[in-house]
């Protein structure tokens, strides 16, 4: 089980991913100069074959961990670096998320279910503002088999799967409960996501009030920019 200091910068990404901006340094020095303890680095993690875009390539995942391990010694005295990534479940990439998870190379990893696998090994890409209850049903699937598999410490937004729902319905509360239940009873942390509260329709207060106390919870920046380094010691409003 991991755990997060209050003082730390959580969810951050790199722009390997082709979608952020700015070095790792300055990620590192603007999270201390914010006067931040740790910084936890969980950039999209690619797949063997490279089939989804907007990822840093599977030849690059060694050069993300050596420098990144570089940096943990420069900084060590001012910062911890901690170094992660955050995937999708695949059923056909389970045996790749394990030798991730058992290679002892990251701190952590986050499960950021974006896209989900079909039963015929396709992957879908959700589309932006396409109402589809398939699309919710199958993220919340791939999301639930994942928790179930242990090998992911935090969920990053789960909430994110409604955000193509302009209100909330029965129909989204008993997805939110089988998330919930999934979560319950494991040391995995359902993610409070500070890019989602910015975004229309991404972050959902109606999941949140649902969440029982004994299932753990944290606040991460999900950052994509320098700029979005900032402490979360305050409650989101969502945006509908
Ligand atoms: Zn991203
Ligand atoms: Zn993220």
């Amino acid at each position: 089980m991991i755990h997060v200091s209050d003082k730390a910068m959580f969810h951050i990404h790199t722009a390997r991913c082709k979608h952020a901006t700015g070095t790792d340094r300055e990620y590192i020095e603007k999270a201390i100069s914010l006067g931040a303890d740790e910084i936890w680095f969980t950039d999209h993690a690619p797949y063997p074959g490279d089939r989804i875009g907007t990822r840093m390539l599977f030849s690059e995942r060694e050069e993300y961990v050596s420098t990144m391990n570089a940096l943990r010694k420069e900084y060590a005295g001012d910062i911890t670096l901690k170094l992660g990534m955050e995937m999708e479940y695949f059923p056909s990439y389970e045996e790749y998320i394990r030798e991730t998870r058992n290679s002892g190379i990251f701190d952590l990893l986050i499960l950021g279910q974006h896209y989900y696998e079909r039963e015929d090994g396709t992957i879908y890409f959700a589309k932006k503002n396409e109402e589809n209850s398939d699309e919710r049903y199958g993220l919340s699937e791939g999301m639930i088999r994942g928790i179930k598999t242990g090998l992911f410490d935090v969920v990053a937004h789960p909430d994110r799967i409604f955000r193509n729902c302009r209100e909330w319905t029965e129909d989204m509360a008993a997805i939110s409960q089988k998330i919930i239940d999934a979560a319950k009873g494991t040391d995995i942390y359902l993610e409070k996501n500070y890019a989602s509260s910015l975004k229309r329709d991404h972050y959902w207060d109606e999941f949140w009030r649902m969440v029982p106390p004994e299932v753990k919870t944290l606040k991460g920046l999900d950052a994509h920019s320098v700029d979005s380094l900032r402490f979360l010691d305050f409650d989101y409003t969502p945006v509908h």
